[in-house]
């Protein structure tokens, strides 16, 4: 990923460099390759528009005296404004005060969902977590025993509703309806009480679309278990459909974080450089692989780093 966006802006900014002393228009020159660049990248287009301003304006009132060259410093104000974008900080996950912390993942379908709870599970467990995963995406066929299969990959407990049965045990126990994801999460969450797992990671159904039942799903799965934190997963790989898609999910579910999928693709990354900007939530995990161990939290002063080489 990135591979482009990285050769063209190191290209630009290369350019740069011979040069004593930069002038407006050879600012204005560099902006505009910049701004190429982040459009041929999918980078969303208001994303591009205030990056462009920054960086200008910061690039003419930078001092011309100091350590560094004019050129260096325009590295340095494009570096910190890709950080920018990317979310400044690296943002921790919140653990709930009284256990278990509750973490739901949303998305669409294929963005990496049940994968995404496998490793979580495992780097949580990896950290002395209990973590419950809880299988609410009833939809898609074989979800649940793909949940399962990473679950055990991950060496973690995995809560499903077994089809055509009751959940909770016995006769109808609980008069839960294994069909309705809802109930399951809410069970599910409450087992995790019981049996003193300290996180519960809730995985939902996506569809291959945005639609309102799916939302709805959703949303009602979100007040029955009031999570810590709700991931919205995206596919890096999407291109310019990953903004409305955030926006849809923000508007209809809410999230207080993000987690992007298939950074190992070869897509040109303009979803992962606008989505900071334009839903507000931070970018928390990035996962970069099939494997478990493809997975790791999100620093965004290591991605400006790559894309600027
Ligand atoms: P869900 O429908 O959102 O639950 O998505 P899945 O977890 O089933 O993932 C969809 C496909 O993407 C599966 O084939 C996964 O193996 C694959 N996948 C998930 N995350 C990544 C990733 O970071 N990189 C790559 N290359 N593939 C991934």
């Amino acid at each position: 990923m990135f591979e482009s966006l990285s050769d063209r802006l190191t290209g630009t900014l290369k350019d740069l460099r011979g040069k004593g002393r930069l002038s407006g228009a050879d600012i204005d020159a560099t902006a505009r390759e910049i701004r190429l660049a982040l459009l041929e990248a999918d980078v969303a287009l208001p994303v591009v528009r205030e990056f462009i301003t920054r960086i200008k304006t910061r690039a003419k009132g930078a001092e011309v005296s100091g350590a560094l060259n004019p050129a260096q410093q325009v590295v340095k104000i494009v570096n910190e404004e890709l950080v920018g974008i990317l979310g400044g900080e690296t943002r921790r996950l919140t653990f709930a005060k009284t256990p278990p912390t509750v973490i739901m993942l949303a998305g669409l379908q294929g963005s990496g969902k049940t994968t995404l709870a496998g490793k979580l599970a495992k780097w949580l467990r990896d950290q002395g977590h209990t973590p419950l995963l809880v299988a609410c995406d009833l939809q898609r066929p074989g979800a649940v025993s793909q949940l399962q299969i990473v679950g055990e990959r991950a060496g973690a407990t995995v809560f499903a509703p077994h089809p055509g049965t009751s959940i909770g045990g016995g006769e109808n126990a609980l008069g839960v309806s294994a069909a309705d994801p809802v109930e399951v999460a809410r069970v599910g969450v409450a087992e995790a009480r019981t049996k003193q797992f300290d996180i519960v990671i809730v995985d939902t159904a996506g569809r291959l679309g945005i639609d309102t039942e799916l939302m709805n799903q959703a949303a009602g799965i979100r007040d029955a278990v009031e999570p810590d934190e709700t991931l919205f997963v995206l596919d890096a790989m999407v291109g310019q459909d990953a903004v409305s898609t955030a926006q849809a999910f923000r508007d209809g579910v809410g999230f207080t974080g993000v987690v992007l999928t298939k950074l190992d693709g070869d897509a040109r990354g303009g979803a992962a450089l606008s989505v900071r900007e334009v839903t507000g939530a931070p970018i928390m995990f990035a996962s970069t692989g099939e494997k478990l161990e493809d997975f790791d939290v999100f620093h965004p002063d290591r991605m400006a780093s790559r894309i600027l080489g």
